[in-house]
């Protein structure tokens, strides 16, 4: 094979190391997708290369995950963990020591594929420098964020002019939900090449799991009543929201009620401000006894904590696609989420869980209740989420679109449109 053509790929997620662990700060949806997209896109064929910074000395700096799909860390700035915010200064290395790495690898990439705002300036430069098509997932719009933020980074002007620059430019964008890409029309440019490609999950291990086995294997009663938060903790995430909707709710006070907060690091290590403000929620509230931090879920274990749960909550402020809906729901259990973003596109209201406005306490324990005190219902929605995720949005699927589109825009590098006249 020829090093520079026949389906090679590089994947670039800066700061979304796809080989690391999950469920920290700051990791999150974006190393899972990079992961399961490069893993399905080796078993199609594809040579897949995933470019992220190292952040340790400890981290390997090539990590081959089969024969055909790596991730290869890159040394630029500091070799310890940045801030994604204060990220953007390392950036410039990180183009020359890629480029340095394909020099001694004798590999050009033709398409690379970038994901967030950080890695998008990346490519931006790769086909300045060397004509890389571009391919570009936002997994997060600056200009959406900001809106529901109180405190402005520094680098948000940069971030909003590259993210516009990326999706004029692009060859081709993937937005995840028909929301993400109406999002950018009207709010980042009418111009650009979108396609609607979701997010996906792993079918064949959430959903492996049933309520009884899932619930025995976690030691949680037959009869209690579940309500499980799953993700990082973020202010974005709306974890107050959701501590404050249990309050409320006519199940309040009865031993059966539970609470789970999964997420972040190991029991009794912080990791960071957001968790200690949520435990402190918690506690001024009294409700010690019917909550439990877990802390970090692997991803062997998650399909037993879905299962196990009567509800997964997921209480954004904004949500680009929102990964855990789908796994949840991959597992047959129904959702309530914000009405907002990629959520609106995975969950279908009154069918698959229910949507209510991010932020509303009232609505979010009156859908608790619904759920809750209606156990065949309950078991209905479970049953039409599992069935909407398998027909929709399953990785291979996701992979596959994705192997059609690098396809077309390699076939276009190999064929020059011709020029008329
Ligand atoms: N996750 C995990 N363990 C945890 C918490 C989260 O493996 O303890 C995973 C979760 O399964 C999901 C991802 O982290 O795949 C979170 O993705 P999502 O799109 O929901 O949110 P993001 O982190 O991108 O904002």
């Amino acid at each position: 094979m020829n090093s520079t053509s026949n389906k090679r790929i590089a994947l670039i997620s800066v700061h979304g190391d796809p080989a690391i662990e999950i469920g920290k700060e700051e990791a999150g949806g974006q190393n899972v997708y990079v992961r399961q997209v490069g893993e399905a896109l080796s078993q199609l064929g594809w040579e897949v290369d995933m470019f992220s910074r190292k952040v340790s000395s400890d981290q390997e700096d090539i990590c081959q995950h089969n024969s055909r799909c790596r991730t290869i860390r890159l040394t630029s700035g500091p070799v310890e963990f940045v801030p994604r915010d204060n990220g953007f200064q390392y950036l410039p290395e990180f183009v020359k020591q890629l480029l340095k790495f394909q020099k001694e690898n004798g590999i050009k990439y033709e398409v690379v594929h970038t994901n967030y705002w950080l890695s998008s300036w990346v490519g931006l430069q790769l086909k300045k420098i060397q004509g890389s098509k571009q391919v570009h997932t936002y997994h997060s719009l600056g200009i959406v964020k900001y809106n529901t933020i109180e405190n402005i980074p520094l680098v948000a002007s940069q971030r909003l002019a590259v993210e516009k620059e990326v999706l004029e430019t692009a060859e081709r964008i993937v937005a995840t939900s028909p929301q993400e890409k109406h999002h950018m029309k009207t709010l980042v440019s009418q111009q650009g090449n979108i396609d609607i490609i979701p997010c996906g999950t792993n079918v064949n291990h959430f959903g492996s799991v049933d309520r009884d086995t899932a619930r025995a294997t976690l030691g949680i009663a037959p009869d209690a009543k579940v309500v499980l938060y799953v993700g990082r903790f973020d202010p974005r995430k709306g974890i107050e929201t959701l501590v404050r909707a249990v309050r409320e709710s006519k199940f309040y006070g009865d031993k059966n009620l539970k609470l789970i907060i999964g997420g972040g690091s190991t029991p009794g290590n912080s990791d960071g401000r957001e968790r200690d403000r949520i435990e402190g929620i918690v506690k001024e509230l009294g409700m010690g006894d019917c909550t439990v931090f877990p802390g970090l879920l692997k991803q062997e274990i998650l399909p037993n904590y879905y299962a196990a749960a009567d509800v997964c909550v997921i209480p954004s402020h904004y949500e680009p696609f929102g990964l855990v809906a789908v796994e949840a729901m991959a597992c047959g259990t129904p959702v309530i989420a914000s009405d907002v973003g990629g959520l609106q596109f995975s969950v279908v209201n009154e069918n698959t869980g229910l949507l209510v406005p991010p932020q509303d306490v009232a609505a979010f324990s009156n859908a608790i209740d619904r759920i809750l005190e209606n156990p065949e219902w309950r078991v209905a929605l479970g049953r039409n989420a599992s069935m909407r995720i398998m027909s929709k949005f399953s990785w291979d699927g996701v992979a596959s679109q994705l192997d059609s589109l690098y396809t077309e825009l390699l076939q276009s590098v190999k064929e020059p449109a011709l020029v008329a006249g």
